[in-house]
């Protein structure tokens, strides 16, 4: 719970029972018990400050990997979309980013700057922060591999900067090696000078182009479903099991990628989770693959009445 008194110099938006649905692209399931934008870095220390140590805390981008359950989140969500939006170039053809900037921001910063390196965050429809704890990769490119330090806040409202070496990291697997409680904040990640504006912008606007021809766009989808196994894409298997376009209520496989599962409407978390299930069922049932999801499912299946 959170301890009203201690919190009188709060600049931030807290909301109760929040609908989570709209913050995520899947545009599917339940309410946060409280939803809390921070104004600011000293606003969200002080707000952490304020928690009670049991309270359950979750950090929430653009909801771009997320799927909440039907019964939503208890405890907190933190929502740091264009909250946590510092972004500027620093030392050696570095940028500094605030966890709540999107990638799409964040490329297109670095491309303005002659930033060469930071075209694949285009790619990715989250936040930076989403990047930094999911080493979100795409067009070749991964988060981790140009990031130069980032900055963590702990629940005690602790902000401190830690160099690469403080986490391990791999596909879509990120860790503080000393396994402590913390999150991001902000990271520098450094690029390559020298690059031509225009150039790097018409780059962008390609790679995006070329995946347009290959994944579902402007429909509800949280990206890939699942990781893919070693040596092997999870949606060719999906696809090879004969599972494009299997529906569940209103979830369904799409049928121009395995791997993305879209809402076609009216898709409860229910809907999609259950799909994810079969999926995975019937996938290893005819190659002996178990396939691992990508997206993180969080929250309660139960609806409160
Ligand atoms: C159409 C589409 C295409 C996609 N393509 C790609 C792709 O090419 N490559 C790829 O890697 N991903 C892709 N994704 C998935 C997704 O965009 C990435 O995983 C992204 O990094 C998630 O960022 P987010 O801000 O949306 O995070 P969220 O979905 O909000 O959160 C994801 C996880 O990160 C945690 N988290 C969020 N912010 C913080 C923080 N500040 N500190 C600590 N933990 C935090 C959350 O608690 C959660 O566990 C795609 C998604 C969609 C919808």
């Amino acid at each position: 719970m959170i301890a009203a008194a201690r919190h009188r110099e709060l600049r931030g938006e807290l909301t109760h029972d929040a609908p989570l649905a709209p913050l995520t692209s899947w545009r599917a399931g339940g309410h946060a018990d409280r939803l809390y934008r921070p104004a600011d870095l000293e606003d969200l220390r002080e707000f952490l400050r304020g928690l009670s140590d049991d309270e359950p805390v979750l950090w929430l981008g653009l909801g771009s990997n997320l799927l909440v359950r039907d019964g939503g989140v208890r405890g907190t969500v933190i929502a740091t979309h264009a909250r946590l939006d510092g972004l500027e170039c620093v030392g050696e053809a570095g940028v500094r980013a605030g966890a709540g900037v999107p990638g799409a921001k964040l490329a297109r910063f670095a491309a303005r700057a002659g930033l060469v390196g930071a075209e694949f965050f285009a790619g990715i429809p989250g936040t930076v922060g989403g990047a930094l704890a999911m080493n979100a990769g795409a067009f070749g490119g991964e988060t981790w591999r140009v990031v130069r330090r980032a900055q963590t806040i702990e629940r005690s409202g602790n902000v401190e900067w830690f160099d690469v070496d403080a986490f391990e990291t791999g596909y879509r697997h990120v860790a503080a090696r000393d396994a402590g409680e913390r999150w991001f904040v902000a990271a520098e990640f450094g690029f390559a000078a020298g690059g031509d504006p225009q150039e790097l912008h018409r780059r962008t606007r390609d790679l995006l182009a070329n995946r347009a021809h290959s994944q579902p766009t402007g429909v509800a989808s949280c990206g890939s479903v699942f990781r893919n196994p070693p040596g092997d894409y999870a949606g060719r298997l999906i696809e090879a099991a004969g599972l494009k376009g299997l529906r569940c209520g209103g979830a369904q496989v799409s049928e121009k990628h395995g791997n993305f599962i879209l809402n076609t409407g009216a898709a409860t978390a229910a809907d999609i989770e259950t799909l994810m299930t079969t999926v995975q069922e019937r996938v290893a049932q005819q190659t002996g693959i178990r396939l691992v999801p990508e997206v993180r499912i969080v929250g309660k299946a139960e609806v409160r009445t």
